[in-house]
């Protein structure tokens, strides 16, 4: 049980990281706020993190969408007097040749990836202004740091979040904090959301050596860990031995 327990909101939190950083920040004694699509999930999730002494809530979150996303920073703010953590957490990844001309694709990547986060930032930087402190926790990916073919579009818009994080720290001066946090190949199901046939195929053997997804929920639990004079900026996260 941590001595400094906050109110945490995650996006994409009805599986893989999302969920994983949940169970962990719960356990932690923090208050935790839960958005998606699937409600039955996050329904399901909220109720055993309950189950298990933890403080949860949730609600249905479209991260495309800059008023659901304020609605959502709203309803957390009136369950639990505060925001202190955004977790900007919601990814899709339909990998595929830029050649394929998914062009629905490479919009709905970043509408979620990119514009997601701006709608997060744009809901709760005034809170965080206003409280005086806050911290946005950003998942980008190693795709934020390399690129690899298949996945230009996809890397864009992680390389994307880390230009953002990195242009929003240097803001921040009234005590808002902002961490970067790049997953390796991690347990989820991300990769169901590719649909072209080569990219599918070569991400599953790539996806073969994978962490779970508690690894990642652990670098994010020691950022949010950390005292207010402390800002993690950035955390690459792969297993062993992966370029
Ligand atoms: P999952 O597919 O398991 O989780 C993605 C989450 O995003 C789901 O909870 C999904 O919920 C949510 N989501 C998708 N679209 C929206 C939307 N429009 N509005 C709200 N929520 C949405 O994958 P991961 O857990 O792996 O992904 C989490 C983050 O980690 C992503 O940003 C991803 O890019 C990043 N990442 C993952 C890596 C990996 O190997 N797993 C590696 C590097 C980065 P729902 O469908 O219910 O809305």
């Amino acid at each position: 049980m941590t001595e400094q327990p906050k109110v945490v909101l995650i996006t994409g939190a009805s599986s893989g990281i999302g969920e994983a950083t949940a169970r962990r920040l719960a356990a932690d004694g923090h208050r935790v706020f839960l958005g998606a699509r699937r409600t039955d999930r996050l329904e399901k999730l909220s109720d055993e993190i309950r189950g298990d002494g933890g403080t949860a809530a949730f609600r249905r979150l479209d991260v495309t969408s800059a008023e659901d996303m304020r609605s959502f920073v709203a309803a957390a703010s009136a369950e639990f007097g505060r925001i202190d953590v955004l977790v900007n957490n919601a990814g899709v990844m339909p990998l595929s040749p830029l050649e394929s001309l998914l062009v629905d694709e490479w919009d709905r990547m970043l509408d979620v990836n990119v514009r997601g986060v701006l709608h997060g930032i744009a809901a709760a930087l005034p809170v965080m202004r206003a409280q005086g402190a806050g911290h946005f926790v950003n998942i980008a990916s190693i795709g934020a740091y390399e690129v690899v073919p298949t996945a230009a579009v996809y890397c864009a818009t992680k390389f994307a979040v880390r230009a953002i994080s990195d242009g929003l720290r240097q803001e921040s001066t009234g005590g808002v904090r902002v961490s970067v946090i790049s997953p390796g190949v991690t347990e989820s199901e991300l990769a169901d959301t590719i649909t072209d046939p080569t990219a599918r195929d070569a991400m599953t053997a790539y996806r073969a050596t994978a962490l779970p997804a508690t690894a990642i929920a652990d670098a994010i639990a020691y950022a949010v860990g950390q005292p207010p004079e402390v800002d993690v900026n950035e955390l690459v996260v792969r297993p062993v031995a992966r370029t």
